[in-house]
């Protein structure tokens, strides 16, 4: 078995999750999710070591210190994030490709590290006013934040030349078979 990972990334409301549950819904023994560490609080029906890793800054500055982790970052002013290299180890001897759903630059990082072992896919939202309009109807953001988020997301736009492949979200159905021949061909380069 070849090691792999799929590294997914997107702006906030891109529709990223939407598009990964059905796929990865079909070929579960394939594929499993990375666990981050995260100093953040778990949020409701969040479980530590199934949704992330939940651990004190301490601990996350111990586990930076001693180069546990692939890629780490501040996500969010106080927030840290990061990935553990035992990871790509505990999945790939499973018998499984990694899949990271990870921010942009977080996306980024991972690919300049593994290279070839990586494909990385950005979800692209069809623009920014759509992506506004969304998380408007999402209703989950104050207007501060929301500012944040399009303004982040703008920067994170900026990055996706950097990815192996863009799918544009503008159908949700098109987005999702487009992201699934990604992947079978991927597999099939890994496997050839
Ligand atoms: P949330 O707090 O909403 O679960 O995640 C916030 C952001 O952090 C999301 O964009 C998510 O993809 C990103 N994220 C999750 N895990 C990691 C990680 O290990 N590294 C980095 N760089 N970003 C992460």
């Amino acid at each position: 078995m070849n090691k792999g990972v799929f590294i997914f990334s997107a702006p906030s409301g891109s529709g990223k999750t939407t598009i990964l549950k059905p796929i990865l819904e079909k070929m579960k023994e394939r594929f499993s999710f990375s666990i981050s560490a995260t100093t953040r609080q778990p949020r409701e029906g969040e479980k530590d070591e199934v949704d992330y890793y939940f651990i004190t800054p301490e601990k996350m500055r111990e586990h930076i210190a001693q180069g546990d982790f692939l890629e780490w970052e501040e996500v969010y002013p106080g927030k840290y994030y990061g990935t553990f290299k035992s990871e790509l180890d505990r999945i790939w001897n499973q018998g499984k490709y990694v899949i990271f759903d990870i921010d942009v630059k977080g996306g980024v990082n991972i690919k300049n590290i593994l290279k070839d072992k990586a494909c990385s896919i950005f979800i692209m939202p069809p623009s920014i006013e759509e992506l506004e309009r969304r998380l408007r109807n999402r209703n989950t953001e104050s207007e501060e934040t929301l500012k944040e988020r399009l303004l982040r997301a703008e920067m994170e736009i900026s990055l996706s030349e950097n990815f192996d492949y863009v799918v544009c979200n503008d159908c949700l159905d098109t987005a999702i078979s487009k992201v699934e021949k990604i992947i079978s061909k991927q597999i099939e380069t890994w496997n050839a």
